[in-house]
């Protein structure tokens, strides 16, 4: 498989010290890489990194083009949609308002409505929600829309930001199962931070240990999930 995205030397922070010391890791083309590490170990800053939120050093190639330093609209459009932390939608606006958001700077109407219809289709919840205000929304639901809009940019990468966060274990299957099913039949690759090991390794064909902005340990997921320390830190046996 090609890689489809691989950060080099990645270094960033708030403006203190830096946060992200050297990061090395790769997404292969529709694969998906976990990024695991305790509190504070600085996964979501690599996300914020990788899409151009905040500044950072190093080198970040995305279908073997340079993309570090492009404006985060520019990285959007050659094909990466970031689904924060907080899953960032608006609460004011109807589930319909904030899809039709996703697409506004699209101008191909017939493939946004056959998008819309795809999203709908891997989220048939939000169908059912059309015009319920997205903060009235259930956890699970509202993660379902945050994800569903991103896809509305036609991504060939997702950086998901803790996509299990707060949600009750049958929100989480679902959302899980619907990412499954994103990977297998659009070939969406992903970048996945998620606190919950076990998930994130059943999901992820390649993962990246991080402690305090370092990357301690990476390689196939399932090397990982049979990793003795990985295991004891994160798996909980
Ligand atoms: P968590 O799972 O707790 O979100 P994380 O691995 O995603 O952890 P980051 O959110 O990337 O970690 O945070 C890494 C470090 O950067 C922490 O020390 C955090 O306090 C700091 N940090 C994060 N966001 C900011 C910010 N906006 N301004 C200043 N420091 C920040």
């Amino acid at each position: 498989m090609a890689t489809l995205l691989e950060a080099r030397a990645l270094t960033a922070g708030y403006g203190g010290p830096p946060v992200l010391h050297g990061v090395a890791l790769a997404v292969e083309e529709g694969g998906v890489t976990a990024l695991l590490g305790a509190n504070g170990a600085g996964k979501t800053t690599i996300l914020r990194a990788l899409c151009g939120m905040i500044a950072a050093s190093g080198e970040v190639r995305f279908a073997g083009e340079r993309i570090d330093g492009l404006p985060t609209e520019a990285i959007a459009r050659r094909g990466i949609a970031h689904v924060p932390d907080g899953r960032g939608t608006f609460a004011e606006l109807t589930v319909e308002e904030n899809l039709r958001l996703g697409a506004i700077t699209r101008r191909d109407r017939a493939a946004v409505a056959a998008d819309l219809e795809g999203a709908l289709t891997l989220f048939p919840r939000l169908r059912e929600r059309w015009r319920q205000q997205a903060g009235t929304l259930s956890g699970g639901e509202q993660q379902m829309l945050a994800i569903a809009r991103a896809l509305l940019l036609r991504p060939r990468l997702l950086l998901l930001d803790e996509p299990s966060f707060g949600l009750a274990p049958l929100a989480v299957r679902e959302v899980f199962g619907a990412l499954a099913r994103l990977r297998a039949e659009a070939g969406v690759a992903m970048l996945l931070v998620e606190q919950n090991a076990a998930l994130a390794l059943d999901l992820a064909d390649r993962a990246c240990l991080l402690e305090t902005g370092r990357v301690v340990l990476q390689g196939e997921a399932a090397a990982l999930r049979r990793d003795a320390a990985v295991r004891r830190a994160y798996l909980g046996r």
